[in-house]
Formats: C-alpha cells, structure tokens, sequence
C-alpha cells in the first residue's frame, strides 16, 4: 500500500543556543500510521529537534506543519490540542490521584473527548488490573511511564512524540513498549522516536534517521542505516 501523506512535516530547522548551532538544516517527515526514529551520539541534537516539534522550542529558522497549517509559532499548548502529544523528561503523572484517574485527566484534556479512551488506553498498557485504583505515587519507574503514556494516548493524538521511551526500562518493558507503539502505529498514529537504543529502534521504526551534530547525515529502514552504523563504528 502506498504509505499515507505525511502529517506533521519539518523543513530547514535551525536551533541555536546562544551561539551554538544545536540544529543545521533538519528536514523530517512525520506520517500516520508510521514509526519514524531519530538516533544519534549524545549531543546530536536530538532533544533540540523533539523541542522544535512539540513547541517548546522556536527553531531560529525554518519551519514545522501539521496537516498543512503551519504551526510554527505555536506554543506546545495549543499544538497539544492540536493532536501533537510528547512525553516528558520528566515522568508527568499527579501522585495523588490513582493510576485510573491519571488516564481519565488525559481523556479530557484530549482532543476529541473520546468515552471509551480510558478503558481502551488501560488495557492496552496493561494498567486494567488491581493496578488501577492505586495512587500513582510508590508506583515502579516502568508502571509510571505506562501510566503515563496512557494519559497521553487516552487523548487521542494524532501524533505522538517521545524522547527516549526506553530509558530506565527494564528488557521486559521495553518489548512490552514496543509492542504498544506498534499498536498506536496501527491504529493511525504517526510517531516519533528519538532514542539512543538501537537495539529498539532496530525492532521497531519503519524509517532510521541519524543525526550527528545538528544534521541528518543518514536515512532509511533500520536494517540498511544501523548496519551500516555498526560498520562504521568498526568492531
Ligand atoms: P541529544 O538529545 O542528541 O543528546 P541535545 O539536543 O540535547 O542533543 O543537545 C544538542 C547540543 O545542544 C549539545 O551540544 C548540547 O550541549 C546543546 N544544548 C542542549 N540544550 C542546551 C541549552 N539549553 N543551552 C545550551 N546548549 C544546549
Ligand atoms: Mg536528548
């Protein structure tokens, strides 16, 4: 089948701090139903491109599109409502309401309050057992992330960015997240993962770009772009 338009596109983002380049000329694509992973060295800019697409950053040139309206001046407030999902760095989920609470705030803070998201997103994530009532705070690392990855979902984005879904997940849970991405990705969603595990991206993306020092140096499937990593990397 022939892949579906793209729905948030990129074009010549520069990002700079101070006076430091961070982003040169990032061109990317961002389709429904699709897995789209960003992998590169620490520094490669990766984060800053995540910034300039979810909107907390502004690029100091070029510019990003949703569905052909171009939101480049949009804080991450008004693209969120627009369908633009990220997740944080930092593990956003409120101690003190329990697990099912947690996912029904995301419902209504969706894009189109969806009745049957919550349910759906707590199965999907595992989180529909004795797991539900209990408050979010105490909870493992690997449970909140789930956790908060169904408030996300149980929005309803359009797409969904994240920032090293993998990290400080055990190899269970990173099958487990894999396995769910997939899903969101079948489900329509287009998704970006920015990751330095390669071992996940390799099992899951259908497209690899590599960044190194603020550009895209590399494209393709997994299997051609991190075979040809591992070989420039040397033994
Ligand atoms: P990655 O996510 O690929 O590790 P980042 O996008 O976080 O890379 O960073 C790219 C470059 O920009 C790095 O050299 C980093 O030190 C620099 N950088 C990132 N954030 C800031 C900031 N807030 N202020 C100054 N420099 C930054
Ligand atoms: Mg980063």
């Amino acid at each position: 089948p022939t892949p579906a338009a793209p729905l948030l596109t990129a074009r010549h983002l520069r990002a700079r701090y101070g006076g430091f380049t961070a982003l040169d000329g990032v061109d990317l694509d961002l389709s429904p139903g699709r897995i789209t992973a960003v992998v590169g060295p620490n520094g490669a800019g990766k984060s800053t491109l995540f910034h300039c697409l979810a909107g907390t950053l502004r690029p100091a040139r070029g510019t990003v599109r949703l569905g052909g309206r171009d939101i480049t001046a949009l804080p991450a407030h008004a693209r969120s409502r627009l369908g633009v999902a990220r997740t944080f760095q930092q593990l956003a989920v409120f101690p003190s309401l329990t697990v099912a609470e947690n996912v029904r705030v995301g419902a209504e803070q969706g894009r189109v309050p969806h009745p049957g998201a919550v349910e759906r997103m707590l199965r999907l994530l595992g989180l529909d057992g004795p797991l539900r009532a209990l408050p979010a705070a105490g909870l493992p690392t690997g449970t909140l992330r789930r956790v908060e990855l169904a408030r996300l979902l149980a929005g309803g984005p359009r797409v969904l960015l994240l920032d090293e879904p993998a990290a400080g997940l055990d190899s269970a849970e990173v099958t487990a997240l894999a396995r769910v991405l997939k899903a969101l990705a079948a489900d329509g969603t287009a998704l970006l993962v920015v990751e330095h595990d390669l071992d996940l991206v390799a099992g899951l993306a259908d497209v690899v770009h590599v960044m190194t020092a603020g550009r895209i140096v590399a494209s393709g499937p997994p299997g051609h772009v991190l075979d040809a990593l591992g070989t420039a990397a040397g033994p």
